[in-house]
């Protein structure tokens, strides 16, 4: 296993290579491309929700959030993965994928929009590709080579597809998550949605997550988004300096949210293996 690991990532070093891919620097094209390519993969292991009435929501909202933010020139894509699993995750260029269970825990539309708006903010600021631009070597070969090649496609070079995976999702730090949550907040708040949202719905997480524990579909939220109890925290202090006359302004809801929550609801059963954000 260890040398066929080896092999694969050589690989894929050489494909990154003759990509003129360096450790310390990917353009934003390289970055666009990046993300599709791994979105391609994804979209052949994770079961998609196929609903047009909640695609084209969740795309809606997103890009009415998106559309507001200093990368509004991104070609930005949304889709819904068929999981009860709580995550939600971004890639590279603007990909962002929501998990049917966060769909399914948002009561309002400013919930679902928090929680987008905090992926698109990873985004905004190339969270994932500054971590790829950190690594050293042949990791990053083989990330950004399993990515924009189809070197991992074949059973042979399988390892690598974790390695990769592990570049793309690795665990962002206390600093991005709190930094996703900041500019979410206002990215809500730019697009004319109450950011109280960002707040109930992490809260709503937080109880689930003490009741069912480690077990609940909810776990896969905390241990990709660490250090929730203390952004709880700040959401409330950054809620606390947004005068009252503005946040009555900002909408909370919509009838078009609750159209697609109950197409959501009506959904049958999501496939018990799929996986989260991992
Ligand atoms: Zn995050």
């Amino acid at each position: 296993m260890q040398h066929r690991r080896e092999a694969a990532g050589f690989l894929a070093l050489g494909v990154a290579v003759a990509l003129g891919i360096s450790a310390c620097g990917v353009s934003q094209q390289q970055e666009v491309q990046l993300g599709q390519q791994e979105s391609a993969q994804i979209q052949q292991q994770l079961p998609l929700v196929q609903d047009a009435v909640i695609n084209q929501y969740v795309s809606a909202l997103g890009n009415q959030i998106a559309s507001k933010t200093s990368r509004a020139d991104l070609q930005w894509q949304f889709y819904v993965v068929n999981t009860d699993v709580v995550n939600a995750f971004a890639l590279p260029g603007g990909i962002v994928y929501v998990n049917r269970g966060v769909l399914e825990r948002a009561d309002r539309m400013d919930e679902l929009a928090g929680v987008m708006a905090h992926e698109i903010e990873h985004v905004v600021r190339r969270h994932s590709v500054k971590q790829m631009e950190q690594m050293q070597g042949a990791n990053v070969g083989v990330a950004l080579a399993c990515s924009l090649t189809n070197v991992c496609n074949n059973q042979a070079a399988a390892a690598a597809i974790n390695v990769g995976g592990t570049a793309i999702f690795a665990k962002f730090s206390r600093t991005d998550e709190v930094q996703a949550d900041e500019g979410g907040f206002h990215n809500v708040i730019n697009a004319g949605i109450n950011p109280e949202g960002m707040l109930t719905f992490f809260q709503k997480l937080l109880a689930e997550e003490q009741q069912s524990g480690s077990s609940g579909a909810a776990s896969s939220w905390f241990s990709d988004h660490p250090g929730t109890q203390d952004r709880i925290q700040d959401i409330q202090n950054m809620l606390s300096q947004v005068p009252a006359s503005q946040l009555q302004s900002l909408t909370k809801d919509t009838q078009a949210f609750q159209t697609m929550k109950r197409r959501v609801m009506s959904l049958p059963p999501a496939p018990k293996q799929a996986a989260s954000g991992q």
